[in-house]
């Protein structure tokens, strides 16, 4: 071993957390789970349909850093609804879910009360197995996925991390007390509306993701390796050091894995 790292940037980003990429929409599936392994990060692989699953997490599962999640994305369920028999066949093998949730913009509001019996049925599932951990998508929905949530979720049989969340301060507090989490992006915290959301989180739920290749990071897709610029803009938004913020995501990664009963 060299005193000098010689390959620095691989430091630099042990232990950063993405907790909502999909890696399996980048050109190459091994290679983007090679370079999480490589640097260190703990990424948490989403998926859209469950057909992409078996994949991402046999490729996964060799791996310390990358895990992948079971998922039957809302802006594709108008297509795809006959698919959540596969997905309800394949929980058993999922410790994580998602990418799941509603989208209620203007491109798949017709298909919303298809969304939230999809929704619905996913969170029954997951309560009835247990021990789940969910990325959830939110769009213009916030006030209804939080509903469905404390309806169908109970805190002890799951937990729900809330990706890019636009809800308002007072949805976040209401989840908050449904027990959920959120994946903070780059976005999220250039726009003056979200980040101030964002600031009035307790700092114990607060996790980082890039939702890459659905992200920019300046002219390329954003990459699980840039979150570490995301870590830096959330400690200077909540006034902290950016060490710090690195810790304190890390351990929150950590507490959540013990909330859904992981011993590791
Ligand atoms: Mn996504």
């Amino acid at each position: 071993m060299s005193l000098q790292d010689p390959n620095s940037t691989t430091s630099a980003t042990q232990g950063l957390v993405d907790f909502h990429c999909h890696l399996d929409l980048y050109p190459d599936l091994d290679s983007a789970i090679a370079e999480c392994e490589q640097r260190g990060i703990y990424t948490l692989a989403v998926t859209t349909t469950p057909a992409a699953w078996s994949r991402n997490h046999e490729l996964a599962s060799t791996t310390k850093h990358v895990r992948a999640a079971l998922g039957l994305h809302p802006q594709l369920v108008q297509e795809r609804s006959s698919e959540i028999g596969l997905w309800e066949s394949l929980l058993p093998e999922a410790k994580y879910v998602g990418e799941i949730g509603l989208d209620a913009g203007p491109r798949f509001y017709k298909s919303l009360e298809l969304q939230i019996e999809i929704f619905r049925r996913i969170l029954s599932a997951c309560a009835d197995a247990g021990g789940k951990i969910l990325s959830v998508h939110s769009v213009r929905s916030a006030g209804k996925v939080i509903d469905l949530l404390e309806r169908h979720l109970p805190a002890d049989r799951g937990r729900a991390v809330l990706h890019w969340f636009t809800g308002s301060v007072s949805e976040a507090r209401r989840a908050v007390s449904a027990g959920c989490y959120f994946s903070v992006n780059r976005m999220m915290l250039d726009r003056p509306n979200s980040r101030s959301v964002v600031e009035s989180l307790p700092l114990e739920r607060l996790l980082t993701e890039t939702d890459g290749p659905f992200t920019a990071f300046g002219d390329r897709p954003s990459r699980p390796a840039d979150v570490g610029t995301t870590v830096d803009e959330l400690a200077g938004a909540l006034g902290r050091r950016a060490a710090d913020v690195r810790t304190l995501v890390s351990e929150n990664l950590r507490r959540l894995l013990r909330d859904v009963g992981e011993t590791s």
